[in-house]
């Protein structure tokens, strides 16, 4: 018996009431069965997909050719999806043509890992056909079938069986292992953007260990776009446990906004100048490529406890970015780990006392020196620029009139 919320067995008894079966299937039974909160509850039923939205008042049509429609229900999103089986993949990449099936074994079969191929029915109980439920207790990775074949089929499935064992910290099956090293350089064929969102829930995952299965299978390779990893895993990877380790206890500076380019920049710290163009290859967003490539910049950078350059830092940084770097900083060590606290202090004693470190914080501004007769352009910059410098130095000066009396 797995419990299951209110609305969507509303949806699942809806569905049986008119006759046709629905089950809930893939990641909300295995995270259920593991103990752990589903993201999502994702529907498969034998309604096609016209006839499931002609039973709920609100739906969007997400892709009907592959049989998938959205109810909304309380403001919740729940995909409902007509069993199907995949046809032939010719491109290791998505199948030619979507075939709509009558059992929930068959929807089960074409589904990726074992653990993912688990349905389950308040009134029909599991359909579990590949032992899911046996490799979740076991904690391994299997594929559904022969690993060689649905790897040809859909090469990003190479990666997502790596990217589950990080998540939820299982192991790899030897047979998975060995087709994943055949077939390797199939990924080749599978867009950036997908490759990115694997790899990303991969090193936020709570075994980044798993990351050593891209090396010695040579995944890494592919998956970084056809480029050698020029890092030490296995010392990235002490470094990403010890980010995990440092959340759980509350310790770390590293908020969930920051945690997926924190550990993107410690997986990436040995590209160095390269490091914005292996993000650029995998289509990662501009903003996540200037955060991460300035932290890899600025990590082999020393910081001297002083508050003048502290503030010289958080002008380019932002305080928020440079607590990250000293984490990141602290993590790595490469000057070791003393003088991080000390920063921190210095920092937070900056922004507490509302010293300033920018042009807009200057007590005057263009205006003000247009009226004391400095013409706008390079020389009002300079003069702006050298009161700023001289109100990080001595705070007490950022006063319009002392101001006024230094230009
Ligand atoms: P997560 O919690 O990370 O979202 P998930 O299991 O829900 O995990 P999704 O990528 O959302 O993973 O996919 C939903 C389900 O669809 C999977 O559980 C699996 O059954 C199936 N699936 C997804 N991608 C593939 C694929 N490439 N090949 C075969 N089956 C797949
Ligand atoms: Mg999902």
């Amino acid at each position: 018996m797995i419990e299951i919320p209110k609305d969507v067995k509303f949806i699942i008894d809806t569905l049986e009431a008119a006759g046709f079966e629905a089950f809930v299937v893939g990641g909300c039974v295995r995270d259920v069965i593991r103990g752990a909160k589903p993201k999502d509850w994702d529907i498969a039923t034998s309604a096609e997909p016209l006839e499931a939205k002609a039973l709920f008042s609100r739906t969007i049509d997400t892709g009907l050719k592959h049989g998938t429609i959205t109810v909304l229900l309380n403001r919740e999103r729940y995909e409902v999806t007509t069993y199907r089986i995949d046809g032939e993949y010719l491109d290791s990449r998505r199948p030619e043509t979507v075939t709509f099936a009558q059992r929930i074994e068959e929807d089960l079969s074409r589904r990726d890992f074992t653990i993912n191929a688990i349905a389950y029915s308040p009134t029909r109980g599991f359909a579990d056909p590949f032992n899911g439920r046996g490799d979740i207790e076991a904690g391994v990775i299997k594929c559904v079938g022969n690993a060689e074949n649905r790897f040809g089929e859909d090469a990003l499935r190479m990666l997502r069986a790596i990217r589950f064992a990080a998540v939820l910290d299982f192991s790899v099956d030897v047979a998975a292992l060995n087709a994943i090293t055949k077939l390797k350089s199939n990924l080749t064929n599978i867009s950036a953007e997908r490759i990115r969102e694997e790899m990303c829930k991969l090193i936020c995952g709570a075994n980044p260990s798993a990351a050593k299965l891209l090396e010695t299978t040579g995944l890494l390779y592919y998956a970084l776009r056809n480029r050698e990893y020029g890092g030490n895993l296995d010392e990235v990877i002490n470094q990403l446990n010890h980010v995990s380790e440092r959340q759980k206890r509350n310790e770390s500076l590293i908020t969930n906004d920051a945690n997926e380019q924190a550990r993107l920049a410690l997986f990436l710290a040995w590209a160095k100048d390269d490091c914005p163009n292996i993000l650029h290859d995998l289509r990662f967003d501009n903003n996540t490529i200037k955060n991460v490539s300035m932290y890899v910049q600025f990590l082999p950078t020393e910081i001297q406890p002083d508050r003048y350059e502290i503030k010289k830092l958080m002008r380019i940084l932002s305080p928020k970015h440079l607590k990250i770097l000293l984490e990141l900083q602290y993590i790595t060590a490469p000057f070791g780990t003393a003088s991080q606290g000390l920063i921190l202090h210095e920092a937070q004693s900056i922004i507490e006392k509302n010293e300033c470190f920018t042009l807009r914080d200057l007590a005057i501004n263009g205006n003000d020196l247009l009226n004391a007769g400095i013409p706008s352009g390079k020389a009002m910059g300079e003069t702006l620029e050298k009161l700023l410098d001289a109100v990080m130095r001595e705070p007490s000066m950022n006063t319009r009139e002392r101001l006024l009396c230094e230009i």
